[in-house]
């Protein structure tokens, strides 16, 4: 079984100007590296389909979903938040940024996958239930662990490994019992939360700035993987940030492309050692220097191909 790449051209068309650091050279990068490095062969390649709104209610206020379909502009620019642009282009990338998780968690759960990447934007982990923020509408991996869990799973892990703490994906699933949430981030830094987020379910790793592949498998092998060995978790998905690498000055981490290969690897290692299969669906998040990004991209892919 192979790993799906799911991915869409509208994707690139939210494009909120030359200064902002969440742009569509981003996917440009990842998808010309892949070929580059002839990754890609060993991809399968699927379109993303439009989450339906069905699917986003799952996880998001239908007042809150009525309000992003009004704000979106027929010409311009509005501001969801001080960070988070929409454009006419906006909510079409970001329903299929949603429906590229949706269709990923089919093909895990179908068997038609092994594993599956959605190289999509804008990301997701900061969307909170009634919110925009960080850069994101829709939570696209809260709304795919909730479609899994629809379809009559009963337990899920979350990683994220993102330089931000995914405040959304915690403030949707922090009364889930179901939903295992496993993190690292930088601490102190934004959005400020999870770093005194008391609960069994969910375990949030701050890392201080500077903070490098050490630290970092340091509190995989010590907090996440005990964790999930504890909660057997009957599916991965993985909010798959790459700021917390060196060359991504804004996140002040110095995580490598080795060390995103060395955790994708652990995890998979881990389901198949639980299960003798290894379901996991990861989404992209951050990565603004985009040759780290695509080459990370490449590494975590890796990772998942073994
Ligand atoms: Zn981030």
């Amino acid at each position: 079984m192979t790993v799906a790449l799911i991915t869409h051209r509208a994707c690139e068309g939210h494009d909120l100007g030359p200064h902002h650091p969440e742009c569509p050279q981003r996917l440009r990068a990842i998808h010309d590296y892949l070929l580059e490095s002839r990754l890609d062969i060993a991809l399968r390649y699927y379109d993303a389909p439009q989450a339906t709104w069905a699917q986003l209610q799952r996880v998001h206020d239908p007042a809150y979903l009525e309000w992003v379909a009004a704000q979106n502009p027929a010409a311009g620019m509005v501001w969801l938040d001080p960070d988070t642009g929409m454009l006419p282009d906006t909510l079409e990338a970001a329903l299929r940024a949603a429906g590229a998780v949706v269709l990923a968690t089919d093909l895990v759960l179908r068997e038609e996958v092994a594993q599956a990447f959605c190289a999509v934007r804008p990301p997701g982990h900061h969307a909170e239930s009634g919110r925009a923020m960080g850069f994101c509408l829709f939570n696209n991996i809260a709304v795919g662990v909730a479609h899994a869990l629809a379809n009559g799973l009963e337990r899920v892990a979350v990683i994220d490994f993102d330089v931000h703490h995914g405040n959304g994906t915690e403030e949707i699933f922090h009364a889930d019992e179901r939903v295992l949430l496993c993190s690292t981030f930088r601490h102190p830094y934004y959005p400020f939360s999870g770093a005194d987020s008391a609960s069994p379910h969910i375990v949030n790793v701050p890392l201080a700035v500077g903070s490098g592949g050490e630290q970092f498998r340091e509190a995989v092998r010590h907090h996440w993987l005990p964790a999930l060995e504890q909660f057997r978790p009957q599916m991965l998905f993985i909010s798959a940030g790459f700021d917390a690498h060196a060359a991504d000055e804004m996140g002040g981490l110095r995580l490598r492309e080795g060390d995103y290969q060395w955790i994708t690897a652990e995890l998979k290692q881990f389901m198949v050692r639980l299960q003798g299969s290894a379901p996991i669906i990861s989404a992209l998040e951050g990565g603004y220097e985009t040759t780290a990004l695509a080459r990370s991209v490449a590494a975590h892919l890796r990772g998942l191909l073994g």
